[in-house]
């Protein structure tokens, strides 16, 4: 364990991850310092913890007193190119992830799950299926506790099934999961890497960058994007596929899942055995089975498991059916590509809620799937008029100032056997405070529904 007793630690971000760095470098003996330039009011309930808890904190600015200290935790949510970061590293000052610095402190196993999509799912399945099969699991990252809350109650023998978004891989050091997995990489977040794809792949690949032989990285072998890097790991690399068979790692072939090491095939469970729905979750359950078989777990429990895993709040989240039209909940779509996956889980008739803040959107990916499922399109929020434009010539589409009014139209509009899917493409903070209450409104207006 390194030893950080009297060091000076500055945390940036006083949220979730950075009340947990400061309360980790309290307890092992540091001197945390806190700073976040977001207001007062908005901060209440973090400032509230830092005096009650002794630990020295400013807001609404950084002064120059973060830059008096042995080095930096940073938070998830401060842009990597900000100008407190760039100013600390100009200055020589070590920065790490919060992330990072949790992993100096676990005994345990660690698990490190990234993509683009389906972090939170994966995430959530590992660690379920590890606490199904008897195992003791933390989830941690965005899907729980932060990483640094809970990282000195793991024990040895113990996981941490950890949700790792590449804002986190951005500073690491020493990180070195025994398992690192990535799910996919399609553009998004590219405001955060100067609009540089690269950037982005780098960042997740720094996943991989400490693991050795003796460590396993678990990827999609039918993402392009991952298998262009593969050289450059050093791990065990162990591919999950949805379209081939592979000599090494799991995959999907005729409605089955199959587990092979070196030429010998196990046939595992049905794909069908699977509650989540969809193509990308048969994939995100893959990459959770490799660790699976890897740590020897007993198949019968990995099926239980499988079929009882009823899924993560906001994806692909059924919510009632009315007349038979049955109303999901995917507000967690916040890209293009989430929508992709989202339309082809369904083998009828959609009436699509699409719209938020736009991340810069290109919907030529959807265009025929849209055209081949998509009966009407209700188009939100900030990006409606782009919505719009793109679609209207395609499908009907119709602009709509709420959810609500959405929901309400879709009612009289959707005949028995279709569906109504909130599926968005986009952030929702013109509309929102988050997807999670964007979500919340949905479903709130469907159980209303007489
Ligand atoms: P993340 O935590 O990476 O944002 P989530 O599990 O919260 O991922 O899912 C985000 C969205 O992406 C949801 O709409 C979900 O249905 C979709 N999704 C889940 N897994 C995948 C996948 N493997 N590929 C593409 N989309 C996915």
């Amino acid at each position: 364990m390194i030893d950080i007793r009297n060091k000076k630690i500055t945390i940036l971000g006083a949220v979730r991850s950075g009340i947990g760095a400061a309360r980790l470098a309290k307890k092992l003996g540091a001197i945390p310092f806190v700073s976040d330039c977001a207001s007062k009011d908005s901060l209440s309930k973090s400032i509230e913890i830092f005096e009650k808890e002794g630990i020295d904190f400013e807001y609404g600015k950084h002064s120059d007193k973060v830059y008096d200290c042995d080095f930096i935790v940073t938070s998830p949510g401060i842009p990597s190119n900000s100008a407190v970061i760039l100013n600390a590293l100009k200055r020589g000052i070590k920065i790490i992830s919060e992330v990072e610095f949790a992993s100096w402190f676990c005994k345990g196993t660690i698990i490190s799950i990234t993509g683009t999509n389906g972090k939170t799912t994966t995430t959530s399945l590992m660690n379920y299926t590890l606490s199904e099969c008897g195992l003791k699991s933390y989830p941690a990252g965005n899907i729980g506790n932060a990483f640094s809350e809970l990282v000195l109650d793991v024990k040895e023998n113990e996981f941490v099934s950890l949700e790792t978004s590449s804002f986190q891989l951005d500073f690491v050091d020493k990180f070195k999961p025994k398992f690192a997995m990535i799910l996919n990489i399609t553009p998004d977040h590219l405001d955060r890497y100067n609009n540089n794809f690269n950037e982005y792949i780098d960042s997740k690949f720094l996943i991989t960058k400490n693991q050795n032989e003796d460590d396993f990285f678990i990827y999609n072998a039918d993402d392009i994007t991952i298998n262009t890097k593969l050289e450059k790991v050093s791990a065990h690399k162990i591919g999950f596929s949805t379209k081939k068979e592979l000599n090494v790692g799991t995959y999907y072939k005729d409605g089955k899942m199959f587990f092979a090491w070196y030429g010998k095939q196990e046939e595992i469970c049905k794909a069908s055995d699977l509650f989540i729905k969809g193509e990308h979750n048969i994939a995100n359950a893959l990459a959770v089975l490799s660790v699976a078989k890897i740590l020897n777990l007993p198949n019968k429990k990995i099926r239980s498991a499988f079929t009882s895993f009823k899924g993560v709040e906001h994806r692909i989240e059924f919510v009632r059916e009315i007349n038979g039209v049955e109303y999901y909940n995917d507000s967690k779509a916040t890209n293009v590509d989430s929508v992709w996956y989202a339309l082809r889980s369904f083998d009828k008739p959609i009436y699509l809620i699409l719209g938020g803040k736009d991340k810069g959107n290109n919907y030529d990916q959807i265009k025929d799937l849209v055209v081949s499922k998509v009966k009407k399109i209700y188009a939100i929020g900030s990006s409606a008029n782009k919505i719009y434009e793109y679609f209207k010539d395609y499908v009907p589409t119709e602009y709509k100032q709420t959810i609500e009014d959405c929901v309400e139209s879709a009612r009289k509009e959707a005949e028995s056997g279709s569906v109504v899917l909130l599926s968005p493409a986009c952030a929702s903070f013109d509309m929102f405070d988050n997807y999670e209450h964007r979500g919340k409104v949905f479903k709130t207006a469907v159980n209303k529904l007489k």
